[in-house]
């Protein structure tokens, strides 16, 4: 099997938590020492944390690569690795704008946003994959025997826990970098009025919810659990203007890592559960087969527009 890379996200010099999860996925086909590749513009903090996860680090250290164009980190990398190289990344927004190029670039296969890893026989790796919105699992067999890039769902896969590796960093060159693709400007998120990644309880609502006057059982029920119980919701819920972006977990929202995460009528899409960096996920939809059960910690199968007032309401007794 050719080289196997991980490309680590990081913000302000520090990783994303899928650095971790990359370590893990590589360790279930490879036994061989893998490279994480870190690219930024200053980066000594980021590829020392990497070091920390992998045995070898290579940082590409270039202005241009100040800002996530994918065009141009796909340039770096393309730049620095051999035909047939295997790379891991995150299925994450970057991720799944950088992979696809960059494989049809490299000529090897690609396969995105994998939920499990069972192995590899040789060249040929064996992934699982989710359809339909995570109702039916894949077992996908890749041929990587002319390289792969592929990408792994955030959260999906564990990361491990242990000492620190002690890689070494090797920087390499970023080469040309010349792109059609220009970087704009940076846009902050709005700030809301509550910020959902401070609070300790989350209890959101997905569409289950059906309807906006519905939202305010699930205030009752943060009010009830107390201060550090916030209300949060997915995209849709947004999307229908019942409540402000800011408190819209997922991909395209923000990431919280609450202790305890209430998904209240949420059906479990890709896009929502990558915004759940860690706690306990209670899920309560009253679809038995919602996918969002194959993923929580605890699965209660109800109608929320009767779960929420009764669990108030014993919460208010207590
Ligand atoms: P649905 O998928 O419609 O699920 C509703 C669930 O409620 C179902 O499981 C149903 O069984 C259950 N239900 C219905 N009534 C009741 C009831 N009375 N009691 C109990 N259960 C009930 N989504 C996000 O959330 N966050 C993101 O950041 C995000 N980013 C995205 C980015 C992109 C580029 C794209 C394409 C999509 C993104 N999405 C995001 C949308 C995402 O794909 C899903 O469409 C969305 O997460 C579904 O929201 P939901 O679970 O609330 O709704």
């Amino acid at each position: 099997m050719a080289t196997v890379y991980a490309f680590v996200s990081h913000k302000d010099g520090v990783l994303d938590d899928s650095a971790a999860e990359l370590a893990a996925a590589a360790k279930k086909f490879t036994s061989a020492p893998v490279t994480a590749i870190v690219t930024g513009s200053g980066v000594d903090a980021a590829a020392a944390k990497a070091a920390e996860l992998f045995p070898a680090v290579w940082k590409i250290d270039a202005a241009e690569l100040a800002y996530p164009n994918a065009e141009v980190v796909r340039k770096a990398l393309l730049n620095n690795l051999a035909a047939g190289a295997v790379v891991l990344m995150a299925n994450n927004t970057f991720g799944m704008d950088l992979g696809p190029g960059l494989a049809v670039k490299l000529g090897g296969a690609y396969v995105s946003d994998v939920v499990a890893i069972e192995g590899a026989d040789g060249d040929t790796l064996k992934v699982v994959r989710q359809e339909y919105g995570g109702v039916v699992s894949t077992h996908v067999t890749v041929d990587m025997s002319a390289g792969a890039v592929i990408t792994v769902r955030p959260g999906a896969i564990a990361a491990e826990e242990g000492a620190a590796v002690g890689g070494a960093v090797e920087a390499k060159a970023a080469g040309d970098l010349a792109a059609k693709r220009k970087f704009i400007e940076v846009r902050e998120p709005e700030a809301g009025d509550v910020d959902i990644t401070k609070a300790e309880v989350l209890v959101s609502v997905g569409r289950g919810i059906e309807d906006q006057e519905n939202i305010e059982i699930a205030h009752e029920l943060a009010k009830a659990i107390g201060s550090h119980a916030e209300v949060s919701c997915s995209r849709p819920i947004v999307d229908a203007k019942w409540m402000d972006a800011s408190r819209q977990v997922g991909t395209s929202g923000k990431s919280v890592k609450p202790k305890v995460y209430l998904a209240m009528g949420i059906s479990g899409s890709f896009q929502h559960m990558g915004g759940i960096k860690g706690g306990l996920v209670v899920a309560v939809n009253k679809n038995p087969n919602a996918p969002i059960f194959q993923v929580a910690n605890v699965g209660i199968e109800a109608d929320i527009l009767e779960f929420i007032p009764a669990l108030t309401e014993a919460l208010e007794e207590l």
